[in-house]
């Protein structure tokens, strides 16, 4: 029974970053399941998220021991050995790789080369392993990544049982029986499809230390009724790290510009303008306040006839980091002060 690396208490530790919706919390419970319940180590997992919910930032850990060190620690992992990042947009959020070590293994869900992922994160060091794991998903057509990186992380964890993992998987998915082949299957593609660079300490970006950050509104600091000071704020608000990398991609050639997307959109994110007719026309989604819900594609009426015939709706579902968003939409609140 040997973990390859310990720190001082004898841990071996795992954080995965990750987005409600892309299934980290079930993957921290099915690593360790296969560590404890089937190879006997000792460990531990839990999960962070303020309200539980697709589209919100969570979480997960995972600690390991050998079977005889005891695990009395219950905090937050600061210096993962691992660490999985779920989504390129998860790097907009300065705390996401706080405490990285240049022996760490970091998994990151891209499509982008390491050395291109690496200036994206600013990664001071570390092993890089870049998996496309959106993308295989769409292939595979699975809603969620999880088992792809895990697939990536199985790699680093040589102490863990492959053919376990795959029985774990079959037994997660048991309740839904069409899927479970596409999870054994793409768990199998992220074990072969990562690429990994090495990168040694060379000064190009600083190292981040782990530092504990507390919310700006807590039960001291709380504006009276909960007021919000900053007026016209909403503005501001940026949903881009909510998605969990699939997008409504508009084809204006299609629309009938009924305005049903609009109905459902819950961020308004669907630019509509009226044109000298005094009809009001649809110009496309913004990006800043698209969450990635997808609701607008499923009431589309154009996708009625045929839903797999995307050349014919005006909105499918595209892969985010195939194109350049900011590029493709005007952003909704300059469209509001027209
Ligand atoms: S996916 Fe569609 S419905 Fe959901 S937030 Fe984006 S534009 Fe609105
Ligand atoms: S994108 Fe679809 S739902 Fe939205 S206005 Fe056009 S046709 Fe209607």
């Amino acid at each position: 029974m040997k973990l390859p690396k310990v720190n001082d208490l004898g841990f071996f530790e795992i954080r995965l970053e990750s987005i409600g919706g892309l299934g980290a919390n079930g993957a921290g419970k099915m690593i360790a399941e296969v560590g404890v319940l089937s190879q006997g180590y000792n460990g531990a997992t839990f999960s962070s998220y303020g309200s539980e919910k697709k589209g919100s930032p969570i979480k997960s850990f995972v600690r390991f021991a050998d079977d005889k060190t005891k695990i009395r620690v219950n905090s937050t992992i600061e210096e993962p050995d691992i660490i999985a990042v779920f989504h390129m947009n998860l790097l907009k959020i300065p705390t996401t790789l706080m405490g990285v070590k240049p022996d760490s293994v970091i998994v990151l869900n891209t499509s982008l080369s390491p050395d291109e992922a690496r200036d994206f994160a600013k990664l001071h060091a570390g092993t890089l392993v870049c998996i496309d794991a959106t993308k295989i998903a769409m292939e595979e057509k699975l809603p969620a990544t999880n088992t792809i990186i895990m697939g990536a992380m199985l790699n680093y964890m040589p102490f863990l049982d492959k053919n376990i993992f795959e029985e774990i998987i079959r037994k997660q998915f048991a309740t839904k029986p069409h899927v479970i082949e596409e999870n054994v299957r793409a768990f199998k593609r992220g074990m072969q499809e990562g690429v990994v660079k090495v990168f040694k300490k060379d000064g190009k970006y600083p190292y981040l230390p782990y530092k504990k950050t507390d919310p700006k509104y807590g039960k001291d600091t709380q504006t009276p009724g909960g007021v919000l000071v900053e007026a016209g704020n909403s503005t501001l608000k940026d949903m881009s790290v909510t998605r969990t990398g699939r997008i409504p991609v508009f084809n204006s050639e299609k629309c009938i510009n009924c305005g049903q997307c609009d109905v459902v959109c819950p961020d308004m994110a669907l630019n509509f303008s009226r044109h000298d007719d005094g009809k009001m026309y649809l110009n496309g989604v913004d990006y800043q306040y698209c969450k990635g819900c997808l609701k607008c594609i499923e009431v589309c009426p154009t996708r009625r006839k045929d839903p797999s015939d995307t050349a014919n709706h005006a909105l499918f579902v595209g892969i985010e980091t195939d194109y350049d968003v900011a590029s493709i939409t005007k952003p909704h609140h300059q469209h509001q002060m027209k």
